[in-house]
């Protein structure tokens, strides 16, 4: 088994993130925080190459719709369709139109727990709602009833993995083997050392 501080998650700094000048910060936040950067480019995706992203896990248009429909029930809101798959060719549509307006920014970061301490630091979906002092909590405000209203995706700066098993996929659906640089950073020293007992001379 491999150790927790080998972990590596997919963080992609979508459009509006880009358009916005928030590529130092995004990265910066990770960074802080002890991770490893193991990857990063920019590109254009095409529609075909978002879709596929979305789909790597065959549930997910169930899921999601399925998710979606609960969530509008919650709010008291009438959901556009009873049908989960119908709901998430919407989203789906939307999110095609959104990851491909413009240049996106990969990444891979690799460190203890990076797929959960990613999540937590980037803040939940929807920008309404996320945390203040996580990424999205403190840079974005939209909303789904405002993304709704428009017919558009919901525009949150970023994605990252929600798994290990979504990140691995992710990471080679974005990233060619010779494309991620193996290498030691020296911060990983302190952060994992068992003895901590390089520092005195
Ligand atoms: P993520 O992993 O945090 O990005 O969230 P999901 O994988 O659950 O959803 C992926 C994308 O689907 C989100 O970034 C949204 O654009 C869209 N989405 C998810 N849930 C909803 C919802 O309840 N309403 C709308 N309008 N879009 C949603
Ligand atoms: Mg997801």
């Amino acid at each position: 088994m491999k150790h927790p501080k080998e972990e590596r998650t997919l963080v992609i700094i979508k459009p509006d993130g880009v358009q916005r000048g928030l590529i130092g910060e995004i990265v910066k936040r990770y960074e802080g925080l002890g991770l490893k950067l193991v990857g990063l480019k920019m590109l254009v995706p095409d529609p075909a190459h978002v879709e596929a992203h979305y789909t790597l896990d065959p549930e997910w248009r169930k899921v999601t719709g399925e998710k979606t429909i609960k969530s509008y029930r919650e709010k008291g809101l009438t959901p556009p369709s009873e049908d989960p798959l119908e709901i998430t060719a919407k989203i789906l549509a939307n999110l095609k139109k959104y990851l491909t307006a413009g240049p996106v920014i990969a990444m891979v970061w690799e460190g203890a727990h990076a797929v959960k301490i990613v999540r937590k630091i980037t803040g939940g979906t929807e920008p309404l709602t996320s945390d203040v002092g996580t990424i999205r909590g403190d840079y974005v405000l939209d909303s789904y009833t405002m993304a709704d209203a428009d017919n558009r995706a919901v525009r949150n700066l970023i994605h990252a993995s929600g798994s290990a098993g979504e990140a691995e996929a992710e990471i080679a659906h974005w990233f060619k083997p010779g494309e991620l640089t193996d290498y030691r950073i020296i911060h990983e020293e302190i952060l994992y050392d068992v003895n901590l007992d390089g520092i005195l001379e």
